[in-house]
């Protein structure tokens, strides 16, 4: 089993290294004890980077995946560097951090834009997908000039007048109760107890494992593409990230 460090607060996503315990060494991967390394899912996608042996050999990771209750590094390396890598080995663990803070500043934004859609325009996001730059919105409506021009003021404000993000775990029971995410169609597995949700400060509450920046203001400037039409009466909105952030705090 690994123990997903990244979890508890949005601290622990601005972490680049780290030291963990070689626990297995399924073929062409390595499961640690415990991991700053997101594997892929909900939309985010899985964090790349190296692993560091004593000796001083590295290895990169190429893929983060999940199996079970481990978490697979998939690496690649030379031989040598490979076979540094053996059960009970304390390694260094380095996340490639440009490639990371692009998806935690992509996946507020996704948030972000959901929950004004919701508010001004009640529709919902069906699905959401980042990778590269760009994030990508399915609406279960279409989109207006005149929302998109609304959108457009309130990440600008969002720029301007930074919002504070945070984690919350609440109680399945409480969540049930007064689920407040109301932005996405939102489908827990029944298992997940305690949630965790994501707030963005008077604007979103939404149950998400993703990894996150710690206020508005480091998502930068937001540019929506004009909406591609999706059968049913939806939309597909893209949208990319300036590389200028306002009060990158890492
Ligand atoms: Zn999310």
């Amino acid at each position: 089993m690994t123990e997903f460090a990244d979890l508890d607060s949005t601290d622990a996503a601005y972490v680049r290294t780290f030291h963990a315990r070689i626990q297995a060494r399924p073929p062409g991967a390595v499961v640690l004890d415990r991991t700053y390394f997101y594997a892929v899912g909900g939309g985010q996608p899985a964090d790349r980077g190296l692993l560091r042996a004593p000796t001083g050999r590295t290895v990169d990771v190429v893929d983060v995946t999940k199996s079970g209750s481990a978490v697979l590094h998939r690496v690649r390396g030379t031989p040598e560097a490979l076979a540094d890598l053996a059960v009970g080995t304390e390694v260094e663990g380095a996340l490639d951090f440009d490639r990371r803070y692009r998806h935690m500043r992509l996946h507020t934004a996704q948030h972000f834009l959901s929950a004004r859609i919701f508010t001004r325009a009640n529709i919902r996001t069906q699905k959401a997908k980042l990778g590269g730059r760009e994030g990508t919105l399915d609406l279960e409506g279409a989109v207006t000039a005149a929302l998109l021009s609304e959108l457009a003021e309130d990440a600008a404000e969002a720029h301007s007048h930074p919002r504070p993000v945070r984690i919350r775990h609440v109680l399945r029971a409480e969540w049930d109760r007064h689920p407040s995410a109301r932005s996405g169609l939102v489908r827990l597995a029944g298992h997940i107890d305690p949630v965790r949700v994501i707030e963005i400060d008077g604007i979103d509450a939404c149950p998400c494992g993703g990894t996150h920046v710690r206020s508005t203001g480091e998502i930068g400037r937001i540019a929506i593409r004009d909406p591609i039409p999706l059968a049913g009466g939806g939309c597909r909105l893209t949208f990319t990230l300036s590389e200028e952030t306002a009060t990158r705090s890492v």
